[in-house]
C-alpha cells in the first residue's frame, strides 16, 4: 500500500519507536501517549480495518494478542493489567487506515470511553 501510513512504519521508511516485531506484527509506541504505556499493535499485513477481516485473514487477529501478551511482560503492565482497543471506521474514531490495535497501560482506565 503505497500511502499507507503504517505500511510506511513498518518498512521502515517512517521512523517509530519499535517495542516488538515478528514476521506478522509490528508494534511500536503511539506518537501521542494517551497513557504511560500506549503501543500500537499493527499486523504487517496491510488490511484496512477490523470491517475488512474475513476467514482468509484473520489469524492476523491471534498473532496481535499474543504479541500482546509479549508486550505486556516486556512493558511491565502485566500484573496490574491494560486494555487493548480497537477503533473501527468514522464513528469508531479510527483515523489510520491500516487495522492496528491500542495497548493502553501503566494507569487505571476509566470506563466506559468516550
Ligand atoms: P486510530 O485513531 O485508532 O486510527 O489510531 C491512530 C493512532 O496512530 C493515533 O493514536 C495516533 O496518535 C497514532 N499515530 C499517528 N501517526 C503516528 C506515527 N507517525 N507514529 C506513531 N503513532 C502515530
Ligand atoms: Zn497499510
Amino acid at each position: 500500500m503505497m500511502d499507507c501510513l503504517f505500511c510506511k512504519i513498518i518498512a521502515g521508511e517512517i521512523p517509530s519507536t519499535k517495542v516488538y516485531e515478528n514476521d506478522k506484527v509490528y508494534a511500536f509506541r503511539d506518537i501521542n501517549p494517551e497513557a504511560p504505556v500506549h503501543v500500537l499493535i499493527v499486523p504487517k499485513e496491510h488490511i484496512a480495518s477490523a470491517n475488512e477481516l474475513t476467514a482468509e485473514n484473520a489469524g492476523v487477529i491471534a498473532d496481535v494478542f499474543l504479541a500482546a501478551k509479549e508486550i505486556a511482560a516486556r512493558e511491565g503492565i502485566a500484573e496490574g493489567g491494560y486494555r487493548i482497543v480497537n477503533n473501527c471506521g468514522a464513528d469508531g474514531g479510527q483515523t489510520v487506515g491500516h487495522l492496528h490495535f491500542h495497548m493502553l497501560g501503566g494507569r487505571s482506565l476509566a470506563w466506559p470511553p468516550g
